[in-house]
This record gives structure tokens, C-alpha cells and sequence, in this order.
């Protein structure tokens, strides 16, 4: 009811949900209360939780913040959302995004724009701008993201809220809608580590029904939270603070690596080489994986459906005009001539080169170092509408964050201050596969 309450008073100017549900928000949470009765509570049972609209939850529409899917009613839930249905959390409902998951901003949603909870003229990051606004402006205690170039941890950063990206196939796709399925990956947002962790126990596990899926025993995500720091090998990578960082992000970073200091971690320079190309790199081969994902719309199964045509082919981009925004035909056009007849070798064939390149230097690094710290983002949260005519210049700010999705490593979005205008700026922790118990750990005793 607390949190109904703020979301009545606050949601409509920041349109951080798009989509609730109240009644079905009320009757889940009443058999939360039943599980605590039969002492079946888990330490979930009962929190409320948003969902990036990009996860399909039965009898909820689940539109990508598309047109396209604008009359999409999810027949089936997410295996990721089922569990922790399962484990007693309360949906209360469904959030903004950039439509299709394409973008840094949240500004090319179908349903408008959200604003940043902390300056209302400011972005809140993308694409899961929503879940990380919902929590700063705490209209929910948790939030799903997903992150395919940095999605969860960029919003979490430009929202100074935690966003965990877990290493590929640790959490299940199944029901996640598609945008590149080689990168893709859900995570939990929440205010602190230790609330990811608590998520990502009930999240993680392998599922059939997702064949990258990964096999593997359950594990505590907790246990290294109270881990000492000492003798934590952080490596910098000095192309992370080179030209193009913001010296205010750069004075938190600072901070942290202070904090990380004084509890005995050890500092140690380390270099990701290919760093530069992993933007041309992860744009090829997103847009590659997304033309193909996305040409499932077609008008004839599900989706929009243009009302005027006279063939059936009239009918497929009829619909398909009307029904996708321009950022999503932009990515189905780059994507498209990537991988076109003449052209594949030149780009999509060096684009994969390049992500085995930039995957060899983390485990290069990885061995000299536990964990990397390194910025999220090179400025804090842009002002609205920065980005209008120039797509190019919103993907180089994913430098930072992109590298590791081309890698399938996990990393962790954490606050680290504020800039002088009073903009949160978070820093962000990488480790090898796998080390999300050991991350989470670290970015508890700075936290
Ligand atoms: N900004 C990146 C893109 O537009 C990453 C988006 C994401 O992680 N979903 O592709």
C-alpha cells in the first residue's frame, strides 16, 4: 500500500511505469502474506519488484515500449520473473525503456520519456531508465533490467542506485524479449549489493528452455559480502581514464579507489588495448543480432498490423513502418547490410574477431588483478534531448560499459557521489566469469 501510495503521487511526472496494475498488485501481495502465515517466506516473500517492460509476464501486456507490440498481452512469464514469483515478490509493474532495449537514454520509448528522479531536465539513463528511476525515486525496493551493452549498469550509475550485470548464461532469457541474443542478460537494480544479491539468489539457475542456459551448481550470493578487502588485487585500466572523462566522474572514482585503499585492497595498472574498437565492434554485431531478432514482426502472428494494404508483402512493411520507431530501423538497417552478401566478410566476420580480441584482453588482465574499477559512463546523467540528431555520439558514451557485454563478463554499477550540479555518479566493478558473489562483496564494504 506505501509503495501504491507514492506511486500515485510520483509516477506521473517522472513516467517511470508505464504499465500497473493494482488489483493484481494487491491480490499477490495478500498471498505473499498467506506464504508468511505457512512460514513458506523466503527473504523476498512479500517485496514489492517493477519489470523492465521487456520481460514477458502473463496477462500483462509486455510491449518493449514498442508500438509494435503496443496490443501485446504476454501469453506466457519470463523464467526469470516466474522465480521470483515463486519466491513470494509482489509485481507492482511494468517500466520504461528505450524501445526494443535500443538505446543509452530512454528517450525512444513509445510512451514518452522518463525523466531522472533527481533533476527532472536530466535523463535517466537506458535503456532501463525506469527500473533504475523507480528506485531512486523509490517507488519500488527492487527492479529487473536487462543488459546488453550496459543498460542496467548505466542507468543505475546516472540514478545512483546498484545495477548487477551477471556473466552470460548465469540468469535464464527465456520470455526476456530479444534484441541481441548473444549479449543479452537480465540483472537485479536495487538501492544497495546486498539487495542484488538477495535477487540474483532467487534469479540465477539454469533453464531448458534457454539453450545458453548454463549448467551449474546453485550458489550464495551473499557469501562475500562480509569478505575483507584486504590484499584485493583492483586493477585501473588506463584506457578507462584517458581523454573524454568527465574530471568530476573522475574525482569519484578517486574516491572509491581511496575507500579500496584504506581497507587494503592493492592498486595495480593494467591495459585493455582494444578498448577503442569495442564500440564499432558491439554496434556490428548488435545491430546484426537485432535485424534478425526483430524480423519476427511481421504483422501476421502477433504485433501491429498496418490496416491499409493490397499484397501481402504491402502488409509486411506496411506494418512494419508503422509499427517500429526510428532508432529500431536505424539498428534493422546497420544490421542488415552487415551481414548482406558482400559486406559480411568486411564487417560482421571482423566485428567477431574483434569481440574474441577484446575478450583475450580482460583475461589477460584478469590474471593480473581480481577485479577492475573503472567508470561507468563519461559524464553524469545528460541533459533531456542531447542526443536528438546524433546517434553516434550516444553510442561512444557506451565506451565503458560495452566491453564486458562483448566479453560475456559480469559487472556491477555502485554509487561514488555527486557532481557539483548535484548529479549521482556511480563507478563500476568487473570480474572474471562467474565472480558475481565476489563483486557484490567488494561493492558491499565500500558501499
Ligand atoms: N546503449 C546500448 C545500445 O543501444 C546498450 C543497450 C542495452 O544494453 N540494452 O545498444
Amino acid at each position: 500500500q506505501e509503495y501504491l501510495a507514492a506511486i500515485a503521487q510520483d509516477n506521473a511526472g517522472l513516467n517511470a511505469f508505464v504499465t500497473l496494475d493494482k488489483d493484481r498488485t494487491i491480490a499477490e501481495a495478500k498471498a505473499a502474506d498467506k506464504l508468511i502465515q505457512q512460514c513458506l517466506a523466503t527473504p523476498l516473500t512479500g517485496v514489492p519488484i517493477a519489470y523492465k517492460d521487456i520481460f514477458c509476464q502473463q496477462g500483462w501486456r509486455s510491449a518493449c515500449c514498442s508500438k509494435m507490440l503496443d496490443n501485446f498481452i504476454a501469453p506466457y512469464t519470463a523464467t526469470v520473473v516466474q522465480n521470483l514469483l515463486d519466491a513470494g515478490m509482489v509485481t507492482l509493474g511494468r517500466t520504461n525503456m528505450d524501445e526494443f532495449a535500443m538505446g543509452s537514454t530512454t528517450e525512444s520509448s513509445h510512451y514518452g520519456i522518463t525523466r531522472n528522479p533527481w533533476q527532472h531536465e536530466h535523463v535517466p539513463g537506458g535503456s532501463s531508465g525506469g527500473s533504475a528511476a523507480v528506485i531512486a525515486a523509490r517507488l519500488a525496493p527492487a527492479a529487473l533490467g536487462s543488459d546488453t551493452g550496459g543498460s542496467i549498469r548505466q542507468p543505475a550509475s546516472h540514478c545512483g542506485i546498484t545495477g548487477l550485470k551477471p556473466t552470460y548464461g548465469v540468469v535464464s532469457r527465456f520470455g526476456m524479449i530479444a534484441y541481441a541474443s548473444s549479449f543479452d542478460q537480465a540483472g537485479p537494480m536495487a538501492q544497495t549489493a546486498e539487495d542484488c544479491a538477495l535477487l540474483l539468489n532467487s534469479m540465477a539457475g539454469f533453464d531448458e528452455n534457454d539453450s545458453t542456459s548454463i549448467e551449474r551448481d546453485k550458489e550464495d550470493y551473499t557469501r562475500d559480502l562480509n569478505r575483507p578487502l584486504q590484499g584485493l588485487k583492483v586493477g585501473l585500466p588506463r584506457e578507462f581514464f584517458g581523454e573524454g572523462l568527465d574530471t568530476q566522474v573522475h574525482a569519484s572514482i578517486d574516491n572509491v579507489l581511496e575507500l579500496l585503499k584504506k581497507q587494503g585492497a592493492e592498486i595495480v595498472d593494467v591495459t585493455l588495448p582494444h578498448t577503442e574498437l569495442s564500440i564499432p565492434a558491439y554496434y556490428v554485431l548488435a545491430s546484426a543480432e537485432a535485424s534478425t531478432n526483430l524480423s519476427r514482426y511481421d504483422g501476421v502472428r502477433y504485433g501491429h498490423r498496418a490496416t491499409e494494404f493490397s499484397n501481402l508483402d504491402e502488409m509486411y512493411s506496411n506494418s512494419r513502418a508503422e509499427g517500429f520507431g526510428d532508432e529500431v530501423k536505424r539498428r534493422i538497417m546497420i544490421g542488415t547490410y552487415v551481414l548482406s552478401h558482400g559486406y559480411y566478410d568486411a564487417y560482421y566476420l571482423k566485428a567477431q574477431k574483434l569481440r574474441r580480441m577484446v575478450a583475450n584482453d580482460f583475461q589477460t588482465v584478469l590474471h593480473q588483478c581480481d577485479i577492475i574499477l573503472a567508470p561507468v559512463a563519461p559524464t553524469a546523467a545528460p541533459a533531456l534531448a542531447s542526443h536528438n540528431n546524433d546517434p553516434v555520439q550516444m553510442y561512444l558514451s557506451d565506451i565503458y560499459t560495452v566491453s564486458l557485454n562483448l566479453a560475456g563478463l559480469p559487472g556491477i554499477a555502485i554509487p561514488a557521489g555527486f557532481t557539483s550540479s548535484g548529479l549521482p555518479v556511480g563507478v563500476q566493478l568487473i570480474g572474471n566469469y562467474f565472480a558475481e558473489s565476489r563483486l557484490l562483496g567488494v561493492a558491499h564494504q565500500i558501499q
